[in-house]
């Protein structure tokens, strides 16, 4: 099975949907410019929430080929949950993805595995499909820990999670210590982890799923170290921070190949 690599730009709190609306096109265009083939590599947005109407409006109304999702969704189905957004409204507004256990969500607003695990379920439940976010922090990683540590936090999240589903999900690897910091991990780092983590998903589920399924590295990643990243056997894309707000690196980075 080949499996499409995945280049997602989570923009976090960063761009008014004013600021999205150029973006967006600039990046289309600079996509294009790039000669950038969407059959060999697909190119996802993650806005904040505000933006996402605006997006999609741009995204359809010129048949760009970005797709989009959102970086959160609420557990819940609808009601009294001030502030969260329901995968309903997702859905409605055509998010193809969502982020789920981001680090920033699981440190600053202590999200626990068990969360984001009904996070999982929701999303998969409202036909959006899930970016689950695992990663170790810096201690874990000198303790040499980070394959227990992330592989707990995968197992944690697809629980419940039934076969036909999993071999749709993507799963992204984001050493904590990497992330924002300029540190990417080396792509052997990357790979023994994104590695350790298909290993899983095939004793959990089947061989085929595990084949399926595709893993993304995330900490730090630029269009200097990108290539080396993806040319990783368990590497099936990156989810980029920082430099997805920077157009001419996210359409190279999108353009690795
Ligand atoms: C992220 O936010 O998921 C991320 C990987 O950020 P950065 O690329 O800036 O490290």
């Amino acid at each position: 099975m080949t499996r499409k690599p995945l280049m997602a730009g989570n923009w976090k709190m960063n761009l008014t949907h004013v600021e999205a609306t150029g973006l967006v096109q600039k990046l289309a265009w600079t996509l294009s410019d790039k000669k950038w083939d969407p059959e060999r590599s697909e190119v996802v947005v993650l806005p904040p929430f505000t933006d996402l109407r605006t997006v999609q409006t741009l995204v359809e109304g010129d048949r760009l080929k970005i797709g989009y999702g959102a970086q959160d969704l609420s557990a819940h189905v609808k009601g009294a949950y001030t502030g969260e957004v329901s995968v309903e409204m997702l859905a409605k507004l055509n998010c193809a993805y969502v982020t789920v256990g981001h680090s920033e969500r699981r440190e600053y607003h202590r999200e626990d595995d068990a969360l984001v695990n009904a996070k999982t379920l929701r999303a998969l439940s409202g036909g959006v499909t899930p970016i689950v976010c695992v990663g170790e922090g810096l201690d874990v990683r000198q303790e040499g820990e980070q394959v227990p540590h992330c592989l707990a936090q995968v197992r944690a999240a697809l629980t419940d999670v039934p076969a036909e589903q999993v071999a749709g999900l993507v799963i992204a690897y984001e050493p904590v210590w990497a992330i924002g910091t300029g540190e990417v991990a080396t792509p052997e780092d990357a790979q023994e982890v994104c590695g350790a983590i298909r290993t899983l998903v095939g004793e959990l589920y089947t061989a085929e799923v595990a084949d399926a399924v595709r893993v993304l590295y995330g900490g730090s990643v630029k269009s200097g170290s990108v290539a080396a990243i993806m040319a990783q056997p368990d590497v099936d894309g990156c989810l980029v921070g920082g430099a997805s707000l920077l157009v001419d690196e996210f359409a190279a980075i999108a353009r690795f190949y």
